[in-house]
């Protein structure tokens, strides 16, 4: 381990502190996220009334990152948004990459039977994406590097949630650094690699990033109604943005949502509906000159934060629905081939040599994007496939292998994944899932708050998420913005980090 990593290792020493001491401080700091950060959920729970609010699980004080490689995904994330944008209109790209998933996955064949009926009515004249790209450190095991690299994760074009949540967390963090720094003053024992390491060993030789996702959630959906208002000229006051949501009391997540529907409310007078895709199926028609009308509002823009897996669409009526949002001229966030664009057979083909030039002429930049790309595999019969699959059943630590799916909990890592490929050797099952190189980020001391449980202290993982919103007018990019941040930890010894899936804690990062 290199100095700088051993001394980020004990930035925080939660046993410094008197246990008493620390129960008070997470107890002080729960209430902060209550109130005044807003870090909150609403908790479902039978029995329960549908207003029954609990904090989001967060971690007490936040995680390092390294700034250099901080900085490197915000650098890029512009890059990134531009890349998934020219993809997502290239429909021969989209069959190329997802045909022989859609043989065994109805719902990625009715997805892109969408894009087949509709790619080329050409009634999309403006466009808006809003995406998270997540990340994490690697470092090979075993490597005597001390340096740790950039590797993109995944990247989220329907749904992406926590895109508000960034800022609530850090101004939970900046009140509990400075909360900690007083224990720690008080408490502090003589460390062994304090006097070595003082430069580094102070939070505050640490910075937290400025974070303004929540302002620019806002500003991409204002902004994209603007133009579409320009360009349209609708009665403005019957005009409305269309949030496509989980039903309410199955939506844990209100606090990344609500505050963008008040926002562009009280900001700009422009009035947000929620519905759930099946509450639109007998109230959202075709009207004249394209327009989608949800009973008399017309729809500028309908923003997805449902839709993303199959439990969405459970009878043909929610897939005609889906179809006529996208025969409308309204602006459909994210349109059908931004939405294909979010499955992992995607990744893969991206990560293959040659592809990102095809669409970023700087070489420079298309050069960094494949460096933050991890191996990836299809699994199509082919020898490359063959040899990651016998590697991946002798080596838990070489691959994670995931299908194509959204919304977390759902691929398999260690004994799993080897059981899945011993057990399942037909080829067009196979076809659906993806060996993804397994990432082995570095593992600090947390302490993770689950408003259910203890406070727990721990090792934990990170994760970056970089929010990027993109708005084409007309084959003219109006907007492209990396637009604000949010962290994910979770404990080591869990595999998935998911909010959702009850493993993640929503952190923000510490720049060292
Ligand atoms: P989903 O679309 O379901 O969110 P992800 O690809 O984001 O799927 O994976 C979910 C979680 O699984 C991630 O947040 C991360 O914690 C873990 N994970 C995914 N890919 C890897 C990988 N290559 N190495 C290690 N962990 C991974
Ligand atoms: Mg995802």
């Amino acid at each position: 381990m290199d100095e700088q990593q051993q001394d980020i290792n004990h930035l925080f020493d939660y046993n410094e502190i008197d246990s008493d001491q620390l129960l008070e401080f997470v107890s002080l700091a729960r209430f902060y996220a209550a109130s005044p950060a807003g870090l909150l959920k609403v908790l479902n729970r039978e029995g329960l009334s549908s207003f029954t609010l609990q904090h989001l699980p967060f971690t007490l004080l936040p995680t390092p990152f390294m700034k250099s490689k901080f900085e490197l995904a915000l650098e890029l994330q512009p890059h990134i948004n531009l890349l998934w944008h020219k993809c997502a209109k290239d429909t021969d790209f989209l069959h190329t990459c997802l045909d022989n998933v859609a043989k065994s996955d109805t719902y990625i064949s009715k997805l892109l039977d969408i894009l087949d009926r509709t790619a080329h009515l050409n009634v999309k004249r403006i466009r808006l994406n809003m995406v998270r790209s997540d990340y994490m450190l690697h470092r090979d095991i075993g490597s005597s590097s001390t340096d740790f690299n950039l590797k993109q994760v995944e990247l989220n074009t329907i749904a992406a949630g926590l895109i508000n949540i960034g800022p609530r967390v850090q101004q939970v963090h900046h009140f509990t650094m400075k909360y900690y720094q007083q224990l720690k003053n008080i408490f502090a024992k003589p460390h062994k690699f304090q006097e070595t390491l003082q430069p580094y060993f102070d939070p505050s030789n640490y910075s937290m990033p400025p974070n303004s996702a929540d302002e620019k959630s806002v500003l991409a959906i204002y902004t994209a109604y603007e133009n579409y208002c320009s360009l349209f000229q609708p009665q403005r006051n019957r005009t409305i943005v269309l949030f496509i949501v989980v039903q309410d009391d199955k939506e844990y997540n209100l606090f990344d949502q609500r505050p963008v529907e008040i926002s562009l409310f009280t900001k700009y007078g422009i009035r947000v509906r929620r519905k759930t895709l099946s509450q639109l199926n007998k109230t959202m028609k075709l009207g004249l000159n394209d327009t989608l009308l949800l009973e008399d509002d017309e729809v500028a823009i309908g923003y997805f934060r449902s839709g993303y897996n199959p439990s969405f669409y459970p009878t043909s009526d929610e897939w005609h629905t889906r179809l006529i949002m996208e025969q409308s001229r309204a602006i459909i966030c994210p349109d059908i081939g931004m939405h294909l664009m979010t499955f992992k057979s995607i990744q893969v083909k991206l990560s293959q040599p040659g592809i990102i030039e095809k669409y970023i002429k700087d070489s420079a930049v298309a050069e960094k994007i494949s460096s933050v790309f991890a191996e990836q595999i299809a699994l199509d019969g082919s020898d490359r496939a063959e040899a990651a699959i016998s590697r991946a059943k002798m080596d838990q630590t070489a691959y994670v292998l995931k299908p194509n799916k959204e919304g977390g909990g759902n691929n398999l890592f260690n004994d799993d994944a080897i059981n899945f490929l011993n057990e399942i050797t037909d080829n067009e099952t196979l076809a659906s899932y993806v060996l993804m190189q397994r990432l082995h980020p570095p593992s600090f001391p947390v302490c993770l708050v689950n408003p259910d449980k203890k406070p727990e202290i721990a090792q934990g993982n990170n994760e970056l998420g970089v929010m990027g919103h993109l708005i084409e007018v007309d084959g003219r990019v109006e907007l492209n913005i990396e637009a604000g941040h949010v962290q994910k930890v979770k404990n080591v010894k869990d595999n998935e980090s998911g909010i959702s899936c009850g493993f993640g804690y929503v952190d923000s990062p510490l720049l060292y």
